[in-house]
Formats: C-alpha cells, structure tokens, sequence
C-alpha cells in the first residue's frame, strides 16, 4: 500500500496519541495545533489501568509510567475526615495489570510529543475550515490546506473540526460544579495516601506526584461562569481551608499564582464519531466530566482503537465505522457514569448526603473495585486474550 497521509486536528493527549498510533503503523502524520507550543500547563492527571494498557499499544507503557507516582493506596473521606472507603493501589494493579498512576500532564505531553518526528507537529496552525464533501476532506487552516487520506478531529471541547461536520449537534452542557487544580511545592513529608473528600456540594481530593509534589483538586457546585472573589487561590481558602487534615496545609503549600479553575462539561452523545474520512477523538467526540478521571484514558483508548481498524485495509471509511462502533458505545455509557457519580458527589442537601456517606462506607471494597472492571477492565483490540469486560459491548 503506497504510504498514507492523515491530519490531526489538536495535539493535546488524543490528537497526540493517534499520531503515534498512525506513525508507527507507516502512516505520514501532521499534528496541526493552535497553540504556539505543544505543551500543556494543568495540573496533575490520573491514568488507570486501561490507559497504560493504551499507552503499551504506543509503545510509551514503561516510559510514562517512570514518569509518574504510584501510591499505595487512596480512598474517600467525609467532611470529619473519617473514611468511607478505601482503595488498595495493589489489588487495583492485580486485578487489572496495572496500578493507578498519577503524574504531571506536562511530562505526559512531552513524552507523546517525544515519540514523533519533530516535522510532524506544527503548532501555530488553527483550523479554520474542513470540508469533508469531496472524496478527500480538505482542512483549511493557518499555514494553508491539507487534503490528507484520513482527518482526527482531536481538538478538544469545542471541537471546530465537529462544528464544521456536525453543525446540528447539541453543544457542551454545564455539568453545575466547577472545579480548581493546583499542585503544591515539593513538601518534606507528603500525605502517606491520597483521598477524595466530600462535603456538601464540595469536594476536595489530593494524590501524590513524583519528587514530593502533592495534586489537588476540588469542586464546588456553581453556576456556569460564576467569579471567585479576588482571586482564586482566596477563594479555595475561603472554602476549603477549614477542612480535615492535610488539605489546609496542602494548601498552604501551593504557590498562589498556579491554581486552574474550569467549569466543567460534557457532552450530550453523538450520533455517530465519524463522517467519511473524519474521525472525531478524545473529548472532541466525547468529553465527560472528570469524576472518573477517564477523559485523557478514553482519548488514549480511542487512538490504539483507530489506529487499529486502519491495519491492513485501504478503505479508510470503512475502518472508522468500524472505530465509530467500538468506541461510541463505551465511551458514552462511561461519559453518563461519570455524570451520576458526579451528582452523587456534589449532592449539598445534608439527608442525601448522610445517606450517600452511609452506602459509602457500607460498599465492600472489592465490590467497589469489581463494579470498575467494565472501565478498567479494557484491552486493545486485537489483544482481547487479557480483556475482563468493557462497558458498553
Ligand atoms: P484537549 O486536551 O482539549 O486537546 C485539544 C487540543 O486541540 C488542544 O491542544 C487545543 O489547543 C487544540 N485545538 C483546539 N481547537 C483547535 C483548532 N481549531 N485548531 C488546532 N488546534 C486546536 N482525564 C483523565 O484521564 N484523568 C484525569 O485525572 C483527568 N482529570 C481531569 C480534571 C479536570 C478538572 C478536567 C477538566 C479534565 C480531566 N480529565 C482527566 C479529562 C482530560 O483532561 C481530557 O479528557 C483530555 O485532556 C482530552 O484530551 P484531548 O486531546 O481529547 O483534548
């Protein structure tokens, strides 16, 4: 087959992943992102099983998991500080393979970046236009025009490549909470574990980063756009520093000047990911709130995926259905999962609350780590042998 030649709209985790997919398999790739640098400044992000199972798929497993922190193990908490549940780092790696590893997005990013030919990625390159009505999708962007084989729409939230294809397609909905993310200074004596803690209509949760560092985060239920006081370090001192041991000194340790605040969205289900010769990927496809902190794991799954129906077929369209009826489903059903566990972890009205607390602490652990396998559960195409479910299929 002569080589193939596929654009990617969006160097973020997804669009960065599937070019690797695509480059190893022989694919000439172009990465065309809006920013000026191919780098990321948010916080900490989370990988589960699943995801380094993906990442094995790009040949980056052991790399990205010598970039990250491995706790032993973590849990939920009360208000009071008191547990509700815990979760065992090793029984999650011997059930799945793989433990949960936690690092810096920055260094996840540069290590994606890393795995392509410098000429592969063009940063200052918006999109502006695609047009997928011809036998070859024509993507419009800053430096010009590509009419490549195979288009990824990998750019994220508002995703122009699916408002130009999918222009009837609802847009992002408010998911009621927004959420902040800092992480502090190397600390002499980190938090032995880590732990989510929920309040009323808050939560904060924190977990360990390589070299000393400590990743938190925390919600808060608000309306969409709503503005914090005079800053939003204050802000999370007003609402969290009164909480349980460690989180006022947690706080304590984060510069002032680096905390992140997003609302957040998902989005309602597609109806199909692929048009033609595009693909939608990651959260362009199908963003979800982090409650599971699967987005960036799904995105990952979604380039192995893709890159996969595309072995050894010359008909580009066929393959991405085939992608489009792998990953609609799962993803979908984990974006509403992710949903209800966020409107259980934000309930505010105190008998909801007392009664979550007490299914919580009621909820065996393996039975909390069982009910995951249909996440974590998942194997690359083509390697079902380790597969111990999937959502969705
Ligand atoms: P993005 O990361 O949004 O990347 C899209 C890229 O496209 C960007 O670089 C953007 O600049 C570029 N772009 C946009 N428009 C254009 C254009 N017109 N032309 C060219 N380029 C363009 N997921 C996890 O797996 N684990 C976690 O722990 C986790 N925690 C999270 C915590 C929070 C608070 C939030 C908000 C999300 C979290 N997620 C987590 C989700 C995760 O961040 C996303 O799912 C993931 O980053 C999606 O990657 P992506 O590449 O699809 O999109």
């Amino acid at each position: 087959m002569p080589q193939r030649a596929a654009t990617i709209v969006g160097g973020g985790i997804g669009g960065l992943a599937a070019a690797i997919a695509l480059h190893r398999r022989g694919w000439h790739v172009e990465v065309l992102e809006r920013a000026r640098e191919f780098t990321e400044i948010g916080a900490g992000i989370s990988l589960w099983p699943n995801a380094l199972r993906a990442l094995e798929g790009l040949g980056l497993g052991g790399a990205v998991r010598a970039l990250g922190a491995v706790e032993a193990a973590g849990g939920v908490r009360d208000r009071q500080g008191r547990w509700l549940s815990r979760t065992d780092n090793a029984e999650l790696a011997r059930r799945f393979g793989h433990p949960l590893v936690v690092l810096h997005r920055a260094d996840l990013l540069r290590a994606l970046a890393e795995a392509l030919p410098a000429g592969s990625l063009r940063p200052d390159s918006e999109v502006s236009a695609v047009d997928g009505s011809g036998p070859r999708p024509v993507v419009g962007h800053r430096g010009g025009e590509s009419r490549p084989d195979l288009v990824i729409g990998a750019d994220g939230l508002r995703s122009a490549v699916r408002r130009a294809l999918w222009p009837d397609a609802a847009g992002p909905r408010y998911a009621g909470y927004t959420a902040w993310r800092m992480v502090t200074e190397p600390l002499p004596e980190p938090p032995a574990e880590g732990a989510a803690t929920w309040g009323c209509g808050a939560r904060f949760g924190y977990t360990a980063l390589p070299g000393g560092r400590m990743y938190c985060f925390a919600t808060a239920s608000l309306p969409a756009g709503a503005a914090s006081g005079s800053s939003e370090y204050a802000e999370l001192l007003r609402r969290f520093g009164s909480w349980p041991a460690p989180i006022p000194a947690l706080l304590a340790a984060v510069p002032a000047k680096t905390v992140l605040r997003h609302d957040l969205y998902d989005l309602p289900p597609l109806p199909s990911f692929v048009h033609g010769r595009v693909a939608l990927l990651g959260d362009a496809a199908h963003a979800m709130t982090p409650n599971l902190g699967q987005g960036a794991c799904q995105a990952l799954e979604d380039a192995v995926t893709l890159a996969h129906c595309l072995d050894g077929t010359p008909d580009v369209a066929a393959a991405l259905r085939s992608y489009d009826l792998l990953r609609r489903p799962r993803t979908q059903a984990i974006t509403r999962r992710s949903a209800r566990l966020g409107a259980v972890g934000q309930l505010s009205w105190p008998p909801a609350v007392l009664l979550r607390n007490t299914a919580a602490r009621l909820m065996p652990a393996r039975a909390a780590l069982r009910s995951m396998t249909p996440v974590l559960g998942w194997s690359a195409p083509g390697d079902r042998a380790t597969a111990k479910g999937s959502e969705g299929d």
